[in-house]
């Protein structure tokens, strides 16, 4: 992990889907302990290994690489039946796993009520915020609620069962009000989940502890973010964000460390800008240049194959995320997606509704929606950059634009990645 301190935090610095997978899979080659800090089954990092394609929702992607371990901090929501499938498909590919996952015992579970309250909340909802109906918005609810079942309540099984007739009780009765009865199927399901009990309690350990103590020990840690900083509870596009700190501070409270122990902070930004689901996308494209960058970049959703919308490069939002989230480093991705475009716009600035020019993120989500991009047009490089290992081998164009994204970010980029595969990056020295 050269680049980088002994413990590492990757973000996400747009909606998501930045390809934070491929990076945190580099990066991890050098780390001993891989933890994932926030967000549930919903984020879906696509890693290519070889001719093997791997999607992972929960399990962090440094499982690919031999030996290293893999946490679950607390700060994620744990769909119990999810992540075990997960599991044995690792498993069925001949991944080695025996000691290597953990989960904490203080992470909230997700139960498979979670995901019917999510599927008649969001039918039955006037304002649809885009969720992938796997119950995580819910799962935050109970948590904040104070009502949440998390992994260590399930080492006494008596407590547990109390705790689970009482959510059941609350649950059947909220989707009766929505009008969608629970009927056999929640049972169903609930009997499968809970069944994986004595499998869940053999990994649980305490991140927090384990982190520190791998640090002391001189050991290399990466914390994980899943999403990306636009849908960060406190400081994304409310409400049109995720149910959890994406940011980097959530790394700290997600894994239970302090955060002095993180040393640098790595942001992963697309070389364009994407967003799936609902909510402002202030440069986005229009429709034919959508469905044409869309294509070349294969922006459908892991999780649910939703096609993602697709806008130019944001440096309003990479600036916000560069100073929201301490980035040291940036690390771009997809660069050769625009190889082929002649000329590229990059936003610096917005106008708002009311004529004035901004260049901080708006908290107001309402008028992002109406913001005009103050747009740069920089040539493109019409040449292939997919076979370029140092910086040296881009095309003049392709590092001009590489220069002003790190201008306008403030950040400087410390990676850039030039294709799928996990040979396909550059680290910049
Ligand atoms: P994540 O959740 O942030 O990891 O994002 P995704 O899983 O949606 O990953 C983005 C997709 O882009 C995956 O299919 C990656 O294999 C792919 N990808 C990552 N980096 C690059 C790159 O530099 N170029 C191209 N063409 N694809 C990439």
């Amino acid at each position: 992990m050269s680049g980088t301190g002994r413990c590492t935090v990757v973000v996400g610095c747009q909606w998501g889907d930045e390809g934070k997978g491929k990076i945190v899979d580099v990066l991890a080659e050098g780390a001993d302990i891989v933890a994932r800090y926030q967000g549930g089954a919903n984020a879906g990092h696509t890693v290519h290994v070889g001719e093997d394609e791997f999607i992972l929702h929960q399990i962090p992607s440094g499982i690919l690489h031999q030996g290293k371990r893999c946490l679950l901090g607390n700060g994620v929501v744990l769909d119990v039946e999810q992540f075990f499938r997960e599991y044995d498909g690792l498993a069925a590919r001949q991944i080695a796993l025996t000691g290597r996952v953990g989960v904490s015992r203080r992470a909230h579970v997700l139960l498979p009520y979670h995901r019917f309250l999510d599927k008649a909340s969001e039918s039955s909802s006037a304002q649809k915020i885009g969720t992938t109906g796997r119950g995580i918005g819910p799962a935050y609810e109970d948590k904040v609620g104070r009502r949440g079942i998390r992994v260590v309540d399930f080492a006494d099984g008596a407590h547990l069962a109390e705790r689970v007739e009482a959510a059941m009780e609350r649950v059947c009765a909220r989707l009766d009000h929505l009008g969608h009865g629970a009927g056999d199927e929640l049972h169903r399901q609930m009997d499968v989940a809970l069944a994986l009990r004595e499998r869940l309690l053999a990994l649980a350990t305490d991140t927090g502890p384990e982190i520190s103590r791998a640090l002391k020990a001189g050991k290399q840690v990466l914390l994980e973010g899943a999403q990306g900083t636009a849908l960060d509870l406190d400081q994304g596009t409310y409400p049109f964000v995720t149910s959890s700190n994406t940011t980097a501070a959530g790394a700290a409270t997600g894994t239970g460390i302090g955060p002095t122990a993180i040393d640098s902070v790595v942001g992963v930004v697309k070389a364009y800008t994407t967003r799936v689901g609902e909510g402002p996308l202030p440069t986005g494209f229009d429709a034919e240049m959508d469905e044409h960058v869309r294509r070349l970049g294969g922006e459908f959703g892991a999780t649910t194959g939703r096609p993602r919308r697709c806008g130019w490069f944001d440096s309003v939002l990479s600036r916000f995320a560069a100073q929201v989230n301490g980035l040291t480093g940036v690390a771009v991705t997809k660069l050769d997606v625009l190889d082929t475009l002649a000329e590229l716009q990059v936003a610096t600035a917005y106008r708002m509704p009311d004529g004035s020019v901004v260049t901080d993120f708006p908290a107001d989500t309402r008028s992002l929606g109406k913001v005009e991009p103050v747009y740069e047009t920089l040539p493109g490089w019409q040449a292939p950059t997919g076979g370029a290992r140092r910086l040296e081998d881009l095309p003049a164009g392709a590092r001009r634009y590489l220069d002003r994204l790190e201008e306008l970010t403030d950040a400087p980029v410390r990676w850039v990645s030039v294709g799928s595969k996990r040979s396909q990056i550059i680290e910049v020295v």
